[in-house]
């Protein structure tokens, strides 16, 4: 948890990561910072219908964001991703998927736009890019607008 921590807030000190999660790279990132390693940010939920989720409305001030069981394994749908081509690939590491995961998150608090329930790849690619400087594409069955359901990154 505070490696996955450490390597968003690592992240987010790059401007084109802090516009690829609040929309503004100009946006001053300490309340990001700040909410990341508050204590409180961060709570447990047990459902299995997720990988992490956050409460609707999402507020910056007082939302915090659920972990559910998968985040804390090593599942290789945490950390993949897929070529501008469909192959698939993963970050190198688990603490990296989970750094994806936490700024996923962070998006959806921001308001930064919203994705098709049930495909999470319109958010993961724009983050890949910005702050892992990744080009990312869709899976098979998967376009920007698809509302397939079979990824649990809400
Ligand atoms: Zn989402």
């Amino acid at each position: 948890m505070d490696e996955a921590t450490g390597i968003a807030l690592n992240l987010l000190t790059n401007a084109d990561c802090r516009k690829a999660v609040t929309g503004n790279a100009k946006g001053d990132p300490s309340s990001l910072l700040g909410f990341l390693t508050d204590a409180e940010a961060f709570d447990f939920n047990e459902s299995n219908s997720a990988i992490a989720s956050t409460p609707n409305p999402f507020d910056i001030a007082t939302s915090n964001i659920s972990l559910h069981p998968d985040f804390f394994e090593a599942s290789p749908e945490s950390r993949q991703y897929f070529t501008p081509a469909g192959k698939v690939r993963q970050l190198g590491s688990g603490a990296q998927g989970r750094a994806l995961t936490i700024l996923h998150e962070l998006r959806h608090i921001y308001k930064n736009g919203n994705h098709p329930v049930g495909n999470r790849f319109p958010f993961d690619n724009e983050l890949l890019k910005g702050c892992f400087g990744i080009d990312a594409g869709y899976p098979k069955g998967f376009g920007p607008s698809s509302t397939n359901i079979g990824t649990r990154r809400q």
